[in-house]
């Protein structure tokens, strides 16, 4: 029987462990997993496009565990009811080849991009950051605000989206929250919302090159996290934000964000430095409180196998929310496959699987 974790499994794992230490659990694995780059097997991901979105197959492997995530993205969907982006994957065995967790990672998804959100700014802004611009105020929104709220003290979040219903949405979910201290500010354009922020977080989806943030809305020390521009042909920011002679530009792994990111753009030499590189100090990040950083954040195949196998822990503690599924066949005589099909082979149990505990 292989471990399988679904929508409602995930929601009650984080009402169980409290949705900040999760988003801190995330954080830690993330760090740890991206201080170990080399040990990862990486490449860009395997993207299917069609003229309204994408299908995207994400694998990575550090030699003793393996995952993939399945991932969509189609911003018109919203208008037919269904979410933007839509997530599952696996976890796996690298000795035996089997999976060890099959899990939805829809909400996790949204959980470890605000995590790695968490992670990256970090690194990259001004650390006495407490005002935040949030634009695109859809599905991801609430994650981005919660995770800057409870791990990097945000206590200012000015929200903008074109959709004002959006804005609502996340208002009154916020609203419904006991989060001390916390402002929101309803603003009516995106200058309004980015002027005077520390942080301005763009989560917006179109499959077009938005110029969601313009070169003169950039004030010194501004950290940029460009979260919704994450495919060929979709971005948010304007190019002249990126040659800035100021601006830091920090990618998770370069030949994906050069296909997917805001460096698209960018002829090929335009500089960037990886996230790697800024965590393990062989390059430097923020310098001064006056340099605007960038994370170009496309989301990586590694953050999906840190959150997989931190679901994965945490099932030790909580085995009550795994289901057990009939998806790998489990007999006496491994070659006697067709007596499986033929009901006479003898059913074994798999032996138990390695825990995945964080490194
Ligand atoms: P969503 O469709 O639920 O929300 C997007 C919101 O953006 C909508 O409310 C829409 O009205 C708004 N919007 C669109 N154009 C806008 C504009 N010009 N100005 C202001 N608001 C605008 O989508 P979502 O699930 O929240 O995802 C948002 C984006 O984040 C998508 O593009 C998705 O692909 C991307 N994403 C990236 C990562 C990553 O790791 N980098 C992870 C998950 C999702």
């Amino acid at each position: 029987m292989v471990n399988f974790m679904g929508v409602n499994s995930v929601r009650e794992l984080v009402q169980h462990v409290g949705l900040a230490d999760f988003l801190e659990q995330l954080v830690d694995a993330m760090d740890s997993d991206y201080r170990r780059w080399e040990q990862f097997d990486k490449s860009a991901r395997h993207a299917i496009h069609s003229p309204i979105g994408v299908i995207e197959l994400m694998p990575t492997s550090d030699g003793h565990l393996y995952c993939f995530k399945y991932v969509n993205g189609h911003p018109k969907n919203t208008a037919e009811g269904l979410l933007t982006v839509t997530a599952f994957g696996v976890l796996a065995d690298v000795d035996t080849g089997y999976p060890l967790l099959v899990s939805e990672l829809t909400l996790t998804t949204a959980l470890r991009t605000a995590a790695m959100s968490v992670l990256a700014a970090r690194h990259l802004a001004r650390q006495d950051s407490r005002t935040m611009a949030l634009i695109g105020n859809g599905a991801q929104s609430e994650f981005q605000a919660l995770a800057f709220y409870h791990l990097q003290g945000i206590r200012q979040l000015r929200l903008f989206d074109t959709d004002p219903g959006a804005s609502a949405k996340l208002e009154r979910n916020l609203t419904r929250l006991d989060l001390p201290g916390l402002q929101i500010v309803r603003c009516t354009s995106v200058h309004e919302a980015v002027r005077g922020s520390d942080i301005v977080t763009t989560v917006t989806a179109d499959k077009r090159n938005a110029t969601i943030l313009r070169p003169e809305m950039i004030e010194a020390g501004m950290h940029l996290n460009a979260v919704g521009g994450d495919c060929p042909g979709k971005t948010e920011l304007h190019p002249d934000i990126l040659r800035r002679s100021d601006a830091l530009v920090v990618v998770e792994y370069e030949p994906q964000s050069r296909i997917e990111g805001e460096i698209q753009q960018m002829p090929a030499g335009f500089a960037v430095t990886e996230f790697t590189c800024v965590l393990r100090g062989t390059a430097p990040g923020r310098r001064t409180a006056q340099e605007v950083t960038v994370f170009d954040s496309v989301g990586f195949a590694l953050e999906d196998f840190s959150a997989l196998r931190t679901l994965h822990a945490l099932l030790q503690q909580y085995p009550h929310l795994a289901t057990p599924i009939d998806l790998i066949p489990e007999m006496q005589d491994p070659k006697d496959l067709f007596g499986v099909l033929h009901g006479t082979a003898r059913q074994v149990p798999t032996p138990a699987h390695p825990e995945a505990l964080p490194a």
